[in-house]
């Protein structure tokens, strides 16, 4: 199975795209997470990007794409692969082509994830997490005990750079004005695609998904 996920920030391509990954046994490929890494380990190329990150801008797409071309081409992916959040543009989608024919390799499918701004918003600018244990919490639904402690740890929550709500707004243009064409580029291109609502709780995404996707 070689797929892309789909949808706007906050629709749940993460968790879902861990379900699938394991219900498929193949990789997902995030390039938010790959950036992440980048960032953490403090290259150049984590230092470049983190100032579009923080922005909730695009990162060029020469670095996107390196990163893309050098996960796709290694072992793990041979078997399949679930896309997460990548291509974010029109130009990347096209770049993706170019690469998979090179790789011998095709899509079977494009599955969206479909959620309406107000809860995109509730979901990411309410996230917090604990940068002791990696706890996650949401303060409109999942919230901690104490407000801003971790319930696990006891650990001070704090909210991601690009959570912000300024940035969550800015994110959400970004996705309609240059991610969201690349749906009409693969309808153009016959990939089918397959929409579910990203509403809905997480086992129920789950098994809409994997229905969608099996049929
Ligand atoms: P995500 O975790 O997928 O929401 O990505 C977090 C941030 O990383 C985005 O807001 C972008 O700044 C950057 N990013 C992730 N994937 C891409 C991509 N395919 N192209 C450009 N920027 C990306």
């Amino acid at each position: 199975m070689n797929l892309i996920l789909f949808g706007p920030p906050g629709a749940g391509k993460g968790t879902q795209g861990a379900l699938l990954a394991r219900h498929f046994d193949i990789p997902r490929i995030s390039t938010g997470d790959l950036l992440r890494d980048a960032v953490r380990a403090g290259s150049g190329l984590g230092r470049e990007a983190r100032r579009y990150m923080d922005a909730g801008e695009l990162v060029p797409d020469a670095v996107i794409l390196g990163l893309v071309r050098e996960t796709l081409g290694g072992e793990s992916a041979q078997r399949g692969f679930i896309l997460d959040g990548f291509p974010r543009n029109v130009a990347q989608a096209e770049a993706l082509n170019g690469i998979l024919r090179f790789l011998h390799r095709q899509l079977d499918a494009v599955a969206v994830l479909d959620v309406a701004d107000e809860l995109v918003i509730k979901r990411i600018a309410g996230r917090r997490s604990c940068p002791a244990c990696g706890a996650v919490y949401n303060v409109h639904f999942e919230p901690p005990q104490t407000p801003g402690r971790c319930d696990a740890c006891g650990g001070e929550l704090v909210q991601r750079g690009d959570d912000r709500e300024e940035t969550v707004q800015r994110r959400l243009e970004v996705y309609r004005a240059q991610t969201e064409p690349v749906l009409a580029f693969y309808g153009r291109e016959g990939v089918p695609i397959r929409h579910v609502d990203g509403s809905r709780s997480v086992e129920d995404v789950q098994a809409q998904l994997v229905s969608a996707l099996e049929t």
